[in-house]
């Protein structure tokens, strides 16, 4: 294990770094898949170091423990060995945060099945739909790995695991939402969260099919309950922040890193991967970008996180890197869409 991150009570003050909200850990940067909207622009093959998961341990030690914990990757079964040290230490360590997957499903076996369903892992598969929308894009998923994902989600849930699935919506799939959902839910998921795929070619056409095709959807009441939109309204005290350790040793304030390249990565880090201090500059750029991410809007009744954190990605890049103008209209669609008529926010 590494060299310890000891904060001094001086740096603890200055330290804007109080408390932790939800933490990703990316466990491998491998993949047995090549989607081709994959929003983790830059693998490497590389592994996530253990020493850097124990330095981020301690951390929760000092600070707080996540609500969450979210186990992500490239495709974590790819790598079980760090994948299940890290869920048995969160459950010897952190009691009181829930454990959680994002995988693409298709390496889980019945051992695991077992063994997920002891740690108490919540799982979130990727699916996009019937077998056609999602081998047309999930790229090395073929027949028989797509029937082997579904008989897996199935028995996942027979065996009480509390799952959900992140439906990705590729600007080419518009006009197949609403049959996509009715058949992720066929598999018994209680939960979908409909995202739109961030890096593809939105035109004002596919973005505004996108929303007329989510309306009708969502007025049907057994659709709408299930559907998770970004609704933005978790409201997170000053000096909370989301974390996310990316392979090999990286921490950055949240989540949506994973689409940066390696020099963006180098100079965005909180803490240096080699030594594990933390860089008070760049804790500073985290606690400005949240409070801009958290502030109240000037017009809407919502806070909008997810949209800022987008724009947060076009800011360290220096450039429109994402094209925001796309995803930011639609996910601002998919709240106003969830507050005005009612629907559960996922989890709940
Ligand atoms: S399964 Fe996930 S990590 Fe792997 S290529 Fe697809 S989107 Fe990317």
């Amino acid at each position: 294990m590494g060299k310890s991150t000891t904060l001094s009570t001086r740096e603890k003050k200055s330290n804007p770094l109080q408390k932790i909200h939800y933490t990703w850990i990316y466990v491998t940067e491998r993949c047995n898949l090549e989607c081709d909207y994959c929003f983790f622009r830059h693998m490497h093959g590389r592994e996530i170091s253990m020493d850097a998961v124990e330095q981020l341990f301690q951390l929760f030690e000092r600070v707080n423990p996540p609500r969450t914990l979210i186990c992500s990757g490239g495709e974590v079964f790819l790598a079980k060995d760090n994948l299940y040290k890290i869920l048995n230490e969160v459950r010897r360590r952190f009691p009181t945060t829930a454990p959680h997957i994002q995988t693409n499903g298709v390496l889980i076996n019945d051992e695991d099945i077992l063994k997920l369903k002891d740690l108490g892992v919540s799982l979130e598969f990727g699916i996009d739909g019937k077998p056609k929308e999602t081998i047309q894009h999930r790229c090395g998923l073929k027949p028989a790995s797509y029937n082997r994902l579904t008989e897996t989600i199935v028995k996942c849930m027979k065996a009480g695991i509390f799952g959900g699935s992140t439906m990705t919506v590729h600007p080419e799939e518009v006009d197949h939402m609403e049959e996509s959902v009715e058949h992720i839910v066929s598999l018994g998921i209680p939960h979908v969260d409909v995202t739109p795929a961030a890096f593809m070619p939105w035109t004002p056409e596919t973005v505004a099919s996108f929303k007329k095709n989510y309306l009708v959807m969502s007025r049907r009441p057994e659709l709408r309950k299930i559907a998770y939109a970004n609704e933005d309204l978790d409201w997170i005290e000053p000096g909370t922040m989301d974390l996310s350790l990316h392979p090999p040793g990286y921490l950055f304030g949240g989540d949506p890193f994973l689409c940066l390249p390696e020099n963006k990565r180098v100079e965005f880090t909180m803490w240096d991967p080699a030594t594990f201090e933390m860089r008070p500059d760049i804790l500073a750029f985290y606690d400005q970008a949240y409070t801009e991410m958290h502030q109240e809007h000037a017009r809407l009744p919502y806070r909008e996180h997810v949209c800022h954190s987008f724009e947060l990605m076009n800011k360290m890049m220096g450039e429109k890197y994402m094209n925001t103008w796309a995803i930011n209209d639609i996910l601002r669609f998919l709240t106003r869409t969830h507050l005005t008529l009612g629907s559960k926010k996922h989890g709940q």
